[in-house]
């Protein structure tokens, strides 16, 4: 067990950053003496969430349940450590023609923190959240004891767990199930849309596609507004199944604070919408550069500079959607403070997790620069969303209220009662949990 002196830690956004001590067991009897040891802590996986979900002073690093256990090439089942990335399964499996049911908009994730966020991909409308291709996993309980969880085993701790943010336990292992595949490519559609009405309508339209998602101008005005790039995709049949050998780009230093002013992101959205001229456009990508466009950028978020940034996603049920996300843009583009990274999904229905994101409805996500009049502006969106029966994302949340939280997520009462029976409150806890009371 390896315990080091308090450094700096922080989620994706760099913001809050804090002095944490840091714990790296390698095997379940150090982790029990980690739970046992004086004071709360929360397990830091790979640090993707953005906000503060995965800090506090105490924190247990999962880098060393980093093992593969087992696989099944016949059925594609997989169990591995905690640790493990979503990068590394793609690298041992996809040339064995194998790939991952559901994944988010990095493979540098953890296959815990890919299940304590219950994240969702681009093909959440067809195949739900990423706990539909959990099979099981093993949890260590705050008590030490070690348990099997799955849909059908302790069912109502795999559902807490699922979307739980790391507060019922610690997950060592877990069983996934994975998808054929027989190219590594995807056949993709682009599709140039004018303004929101025409973003929906294509997204319903498109939902036999099995991927999809949107990249929105929203400083566009007027008549404009909500006009988009709707990309499509579908696996390809031809291609092969290699890995591309390329290296790519590493973002040395912060970007001075100028680079983020309404001009600046102005033109970018306008340039980026007017690249391309037809309203629509096929082509073949490697699944990598589709589902992962950032991931070739290293330390993309020094970009926001030094004082960081958030993502501020919420996701608006299907018929309320429309208004919400109008009044959404309208605020935003009168506060001036605009976003270059906007995306737009069309969700499926949810699942019966307590604290999972994911309902049927629209839901968008935005990169703001953290400054002083951001938070006020996030105040104001997040009573529209509530106000059209939304809510926020916890994977991306920094700052949302303990109210915002209980209007949001209507369970939250049971999932503090599981937590309470589990006697998780005095071991497990994140800077989030706490300003969220759970
Ligand atoms: C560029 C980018 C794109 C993204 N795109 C998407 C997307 O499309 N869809 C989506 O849903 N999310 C998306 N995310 C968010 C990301 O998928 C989640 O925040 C995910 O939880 C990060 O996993 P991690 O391994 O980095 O975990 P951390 O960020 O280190 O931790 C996240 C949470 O998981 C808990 N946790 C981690 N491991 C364990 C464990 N072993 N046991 C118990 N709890 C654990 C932590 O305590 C914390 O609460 C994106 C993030 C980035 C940076």
């Amino acid at each position: 067990l390896n315990a080091s002196q308090a450094r700096s830690i922080s989620g994706w956004g760099r913001y809050p950053r804090l002095k944490a001590q840091s714990l790296t067991p390698d095997k379940a009897s150090h982790i029990r003496e980690c739970l046992d040891g004086r004071g709360e802590l929360i397990v830091h996986a790979l640090g993707r969430s953005y906000g503060d979900s995965a800090l506090n002073s105490r924190v247990l690093l999962t880098r060393r349940l980093n093992h593969v256990l087992d696989f099944d090439p016949q059925r594609g089942l997989v169990e591995c450590e905690s640790g493990v990335s979503l990068a590394e399964l793609i690298e041992a499996f996809l040339p064995r023609g194998w790939f991952l049911g559901t994944t988010p908009g990095t493979r540098f994730v953890s296959v815990g923190g890919a299940i304590a966020a219950d994240v969702h991909g681009k093909n959440h409308h067809q195949a739900g959240c990423f706990s539909q291709s959990v099979l099981s996993f093993k949890l260590m309980l705050p008590s030490g004891e070690v348990i099997t969880c799955s849909p059908l085993e302790n069912a109502e701790i795999f559902r807490a767990t699922c979307g739980g943010m790391g507060l019922t336990g610690v997950i060592l292992s877990a069983r996934l199930k994975l998808s054929p595949l027989s190219s590594a490519y995807i056949d993709e559609r682009i599709i140039k849309t004018r303004n929101l009405e025409e973003t929906f309508a294509y997204f319903q339209a498109s939902h036999e596609w099995p991927y999809s998602v949107a990249w929105l101008d929203c400083l566009a005005r007027g008549e404009d507004m909500g006009r988009s790039l709707l990309m499509l995709g579908r696996p390809a049949r031809d291609g092969g199944l290699h890995l591309p050998r390329k290296k790519g780009l590493v973002l040395p230093v912060d970007l001075p604070r100028w680079t983020f002013n309404q001009a600046t992101v102005g033109l970018f959205n306008y340039l980026y919408y007017h690249l391309q001229r037809a309203p629509v456009r096929k082509r073949v990508s490697h699944l990598l550069d589709y589902f992962y466009p950032l991931d070739s950028i290293g330390h993309w978020n020094k970009m926001y500079g030094r004082r960081g940034f958030t993502q501020y996603q919420f996701v608006i049920p299907k018929e309320a959607s429309y208004q919400g996300l109008r009044s959404v843009l309208d605020r935003i583009s009168q506060a001036g403070l605009g976003s270059f990274l906007v995306v737009l999904k069309l969700l499926g229905p949810a699942n019966d997790n307590c604290l999972s994101f994911p309902l049927e409805g629209y839901t968008l996500a935005l990169d703001f620069q953290i400054q002083g009049r951001l938070f006020p502006l996030l105040e104001e969106l997040d009573r529209v969303v509530l106000d059209h029966g939304g809510r926020i994302y916890l994977a991306k949340d920094v700052r949302m209220s303990r109210q915002t939280f209980r209007q949001g997520y209507p369970r939250w009462a049971e999932f503090t009662a599981l937590r309470e029976r589990l006697g998780a409150g005095a071991k497990l806890a994140s800077l989030q949990s706490k300003r969220l009371g759970v």
